[in-house]
């Protein structure tokens, strides 16, 4: 790495027992490890100051770009605790790359992959106790929340002189408390959260604002998750307001909708992509309608849909409802099989339970 970190740990960390029982119960986004990493960045002097510190509150004027024109991008990742006690991440130079993808588009500058690596190291090697053991859910972590923001104190809108650039760690378990219990979805098409020509590629808190009056119109529903039509013709499939989402057919195709500009491109979705075809399915990466969902659920089709992210890893998904209707490819006897399979596969591979053979994981 280009930079060079100060290590400032905090005098009094948490004891072992208070990070245990944080790992007991973890759930998620709740608890914050001791240290933050933080990076400063000027229009005139680039990259300065790159600091470890305590986990703790920033100044920022009132007047910082960000909180009136949200001029800030983020990432999310997981740092996998071994058996034998080291820790590793999972394609991070996927994440870096979509950081910078990110940051060109809301105009902020680019940390290079090597220093966010190495934010992430310097994070990781302060704060190691609070890597989870995977425990007996199997699937326990430490969520690394690298992001970056306009902390300049000025309201005239153009891009930031000052920016910050921060990350953040918090224990994670099982992201959805039911376990592995489908989810069912709602079909808004009301609102969008991204469309042609916006910032729905890039991983922009902007995008993440505007799914949720979406998500709590599904939740109105009985739904526990929003998904997202194309915001021109309300025909196509997009995403979740957070996850990528796979349909599978009986016929032993795989198919996600393809990246149009307005989708986020998921390091899982393209992780799953890769390991379908490995599996001997068909992988289609295509515009998807949604009445080709609901066609193929009536006629039995279908066979498995699932959503997938950092957080979640898979998760089946089960009804899908819309105003005036819903249909669901369940019927008696179903099971999960693929999800379950890639499910697995992916776990195993991120917790070194099986071999790496595509060479996506880290050594942090
Ligand atoms: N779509 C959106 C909108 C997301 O926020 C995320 C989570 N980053 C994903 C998809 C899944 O991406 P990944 O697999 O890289 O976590």
């Amino acid at each position: 790495s280009a930079l060079s970190f100060e290590v400032n740990r905090r005098p009094d960390p948490a004891q072992a027992e208070t990070i245990a029982k944080v790992h007991e119960n973890p759930g998620f986004g709740k608890t914050f490890t001791d240290h933050m990493v933080v990076i400063d960045w000027t229009a005139d002097g680039g990259w300065a100051n790159a600091r470890v510190q305590p986990y703790g509150p920033f100044q920022l004027q009132p007047a910082a770009a960000v909180l009136h024109y949200a001029q800030e991008i983020f990432e999310g990742m997981k740092a996998y605790r071994h058996a034998d006690g080291s820790v590793w991440t999972f394609r991070p130079e996927a994440n870096a790359a979509r950081f910078a993808r990110s940051a060109k588009r809301l105009a902020l500058p680019v940390l290079e992959t090597e220093d966010f690596l190495e934010s992430l190291r310097q994070l990781v090697a302060v704060d190691k106790e609070w890597v989870p053991d995977p425990g007996e859910s199997g699937e326990k972590s430490l969520y690394l929340r690298p992001f970056m923001f306009a902390s300049e104190a000025f309201l005239g809108v153009r891009p930031a002189k000052e920016v910050t650039y921060a990350v953040i760690a918090s224990p994670a378990g099982a992201y959805f408390s039911g376990g592995l219990k489908p989810v069912n979805l709602w079909i808004s098409t009301q609102y969008a959260r991204a469309g042609a020509g916006g910032t729905g590629a890039a991983k922009c808190g902007g995008n993440y604002a505007s799914s949720l009056a979406g998500q709590l119109e599904g939740m109105e529903h009985g739904c526990d998750q929003a998904v997202f039509l194309d915001s021109s013709t309300h025909t196509y499939i997009e995403e979740l307001g957070g996850m990528n989402l796979f349909l599978v057919y009986k016929d032993g195709r795989i198919v996600t909708p393809e990246l149009t500009g307005s989708i986020l491109e998921g390091v899982t979705r393209g992780s799953i992509l890769e390991l379908a075809k490995e599996e001997g399915l068909t992988a289609e990466e295509r515009r998807v309608p949604i009445q080709e969902w609901k066609d193929a659920a009536a006629s039995g089709d279908l066979s498995e849909v699932f959503a997938c992210g950092t957080a979640a890893v898979i998760t089946p998904v089960g009804e899908l409802r819309w105003e005036g209707g819903s249909c669901d490819h369940r019927r008696d006897g179903h099971e999960d099989t693929i999800a379950t399979k890639l499910r697995t596969k992916l776990l195993d591979t991120q917790y070194g339970r099986a071999e790496d053979t595509h060479g996506w994981m880290t050594r942090l």
